[in-house]
């Protein structure tokens, strides 16, 4: 008997799918397009008509609600064998879950991994997770989160890597490329069996929900659009990321997930982008509650139509394409490209060949010491030092420590906001963390209640104080009016404060939050984000010393929830400051500034940046900016470095600053090295409103420093005869 082509493995891929398409029938090719979620025993028969494409989440029926114990594998293959063996064309199924921090090695949320400012260490944690979660028999991971987020009241602000662009850019590179394991610049072939596809998501725009408030509809304009919400989905796009989630809100009207525009034509004509968009959880059915359809089946047309693939969990396409097809409002050759990208995972991830997953792998893959130890790196080195009078790095010998506040033995609070794979019990708390560190208790206090705390503390040399919002505060549809500390907090270090001994203040958070008055009060400010299963572990090998902090913020850190929106790279206006101008663009009851800047962070050590130059080589368009680091104090220590644009005068008005390039400098003591940021044609142009390229003549200042607020500067000039020069 002769195997049907599309079974046959020696043939190119793009000849067995045309051969498997030509004999699905329309239902069967909607099956394809349908994502239903948790399948078990009551999906069997649907699986067997071939009217699901994709699971979600995961077969947590058969999989045993005794965590621990679980092994996904077992219910997935379960109907991955009806899929494979009982549906008529035996087309396997695809199994995506939630992978965004981590696997069951839960690594610090995506907001702490960027504070990082490490494409290498986020690739390496998503490279574990990737492996972790493959071994469970996932295929798929609906991450990197990419929604540029200008509003911490947003939940989901932890979920992404905060309010830059360039920066987001270069993390959605890494953290595609650790899922996927691919370091061409497209869609893998072939996927290596113990990695997963990534999933840029929510696409776009969807961290512009007005008042911070979730799903909430935007209005983006089409420069900030292209310029500033689209740039990390290109990155991510020409890093070979092989999915896309359209996103709940919408912009201007049009739902994201019947945007034709942004699907149809940025992101599948103009980037030729060659896998399948799948909507967010229920967003084709939403369409009838934005109010463009008038019931599900006008929700599918609209949806397919404007370039949605997959339907993640509402039915409408299974139950509407065909007739929709018939009828001629969705054209066939639409409903084929849309099974085609499908199909294309599909083949490239080898599951026609290896449809099932080895119920043992997780044992051997899961929570290895290796993974634990690149966690706990990234845990620490994604806390920024927001102050520090010199109490820190204690130095534990001889020192009585007293450990208070609400999150000092919280597990949950370190944990993060996606965790389904994780286990609290895991999570190493701060108090154990320290004990572990001291080696006895004999230098710990700790107490819960605070009455008992102020004796404690009276008897201590130095009072550590965890604060902050627990990971539950934050992550989807966690939004808050203020981005105050939670009750009560405040008070507690205004009480401290008065015993007079040094006060050190770990903040867990999800989000940016006011620390105003806790800066003023306190000696020392460490920012831990949800550091993960390790963060407790992190935050000690930064305060102990073992790690000199480097983590800078990802994003601005306001004063006052007020303030909000406050980025660092706004356009500037008609009437800039200084601030005592009356007539100026400032408030009357604050100071504008933010009270720690994007790209801020302190280090136990000090660093110098000078000897700038900025040089052109006239045979290609590029400047090269010099700059030498020096590290002026007397340990050795990790800054940042951070390169800042401005165009001066442009046909629009652009950012006061831009960031263009970033450098993680190591240097010991003394020592001084010299970087280079390249800067080119792709730097130096921004994006007109329909996504093409701008570069204009003129001149330009560039920055490099340790934050985004870098003073030392240069200037280079493109001439109107398009000659690159430098100010050397
Ligand atoms: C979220 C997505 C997530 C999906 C699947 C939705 O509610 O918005 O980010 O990937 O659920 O769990």
């Amino acid at each position: 008997m002769t195997i049907p082509a599309y079974k046959n493995p020696t043939l190119p891929v793009t000849e067995r799918i045309e051969d498997l398409l030509l004999r699905m029938t329309l239902e069967e090719k909607a099956g394809q397009l349908n994502q239903w979620y948790n399948l078990g025993p009551d999906d069997y028969d649907q699986v067997r008509n071939g009217e699901i494409g994709s699971g979600l989440l995961a077969n947590s029926s058969t999989a045993g609600n005794n965590r621990q114990e679980r092994v996904f594998a077992r219910g997935i293959n379960e109907i991955q064998k009806i899929a494979v063996t009982e549906s008529r064309l035996g087309i396997p199924l695809i199994f995506g879950r939630d992978v965004i921090h981590g696997y069951r090695t839960v690594a610090p949320i995506p907001l702490g991994m960027a504070a990082a400012w490490s494409p290498r260490l986020i690739r390496a944690v998503n490279t574990i997770a990737a492996k972790e979660a493959r071994a469970d028999g996932i295929h798929w991971g609906f991450s990197p989160m990419l929604d540029i987020a200008r509003d911490p009241r947003w939940g989901r602000v932890a979920e992404g890597f905060g309010e830059d662009p360039f920066l987001a850019g270069k993390l959605a590179a890494a953290a595609v490329r650790g899922f996927q394991g691919n370091d061409q610049d497209a869609i893998p072939q072939q996927f290596p069996v113990d990695r997963i596809v990534a999933c840029a998501k929510h696409f776009v725009g969807y961290g512009a929900a007005e008042g911070g408030r979730d799903y909430n509809s935007t209005e983006i304009t089409p420069q900030t659009l292209h310029n500033i919400y689209l740039a990390p989905f290109k990155a991510a796009i020409e890093s070979g990321c092989a999915t896309v989630m359209s996103a709940f809100h919408d912009i201007g009207g049009i739902p994201l997930s019947a945007h034709r525009y942004l699907l149809a034509e940025v992101l599948k004509e103009q980037w030729r982008f060659g896998g399948f968009i799948v909507s967010d959880w229920g967003a084709v059915g939403e369409l009838v509650n934005h109010g463009i359809a008038v019931d599900g089946g006008h929700a599918a047309q609209l949806a397919c139509n404007a370039g949605v693939d997959v339907d993640m969990c509402t039915t409408m396409y299974l139950r509407n394409l065909p007739a929709l097809v018939r009828e001629g409002k969705v054209s066939e050759a639409r409903l084929n490209d849309a099974v085609r990208r499908v199909l294309r995972i599909k083949f490239a991830l080898g599951l026609f060949e290896n449809p099932y997953a080895d119920p043992n792998l997780s044992q051997t893959v899961h929570l290895l010491p290796e993974s634990l130890a690149t966690v706990r790196r990234l845990a620490a080195d994604s806390m920024v030092l927001l102050k520090n009078s010199g109490v820190l790095p204690l130095r534990p010998d001889n020192l009585t420590l007293c450990l208070s506040g609400p999150l000092a033995n919280q597990r949950q609070a370190l944990f993060g906001c996606w965790t389904p794979d994780g286990l609290e019990e895991e999570v190493t708390t701060l108090k154990e963390a320290i004990k572990a560190r001291l080696g006895s208790e004999t230098w710990l206090h700790h107490c819960d209640l605070w009455d008992d705390a102020v004796k404690l503390a009276r008897a201590s040399d130095v009072l550590i104080l965890a604060l902050g919002e627990s990971a539950g505060r934050s992550g989807e549809d966690n939004c808050t009016t203020t981005i105050d500390l939670p009750a009560g907090q405040e008070a507690l270090v205004e009480a401290a404060r008065r015993m007079e001994i040094p006060i050190v203040v770990v903040v867990f958070g999800g989000r940016p939050l006011n620390l105003t008055r806790v800066t003023d009060w306190a000696d020392a400010v460490l920012f831990a984000w949800h550091p993960g299963i390790t963060g407790g572990l992190g935050v000690v090998d930064v305060l102990f010393g073992d790690v000199n902090p480097s983590g800078r913020l990802p994003i601005t850190f306001p004063r006052a929830t007020g303030q909000i929106p406050l980025y660092y790279n706004h356009r500037p206006t008609g009437r800039p400051m200084p601030a005592n101008d009356r007539r100026s663009s400032r408030y009357v009851d604050s100071l504008d500034t933010p009270l720690f800047p994007f790209g801020f962070g302190l280090s136990y050590t000090t660093f110098a940046y000078g000897n700038m130059r900025t040089s052109a080589d006239s045979r290609i368009p590029e400047i090269s900016v010099t700059i030498e680091v020096t590290n002026t104090g007397d340990r050795a220590g990790t800054t940042v470095a951070q390169c800042y644009l401005r165009d001066r005068v442009a046909s629009v008005a652009r950012p006061v600053r831009e960031l263009k390039g970033f450098e993680r400098v190591s240097l010991e003591a003394g020592e001084t090295k010299t970087i280079v940021f390249k800067l080119g044609p792709k730097e130096l142009s921004y994006l007109d409103d329909n996504g093409n390229e701008v570069l204009e003549p003129g001149r330009f200042q560039v920055w490099v420093g340790a934050d985004s607020n870098a003073e030392l500067g240069a200037e280079f000039e493109i001439t109107p005869d398009g000659k690159w020069v430098g100010g050397d």
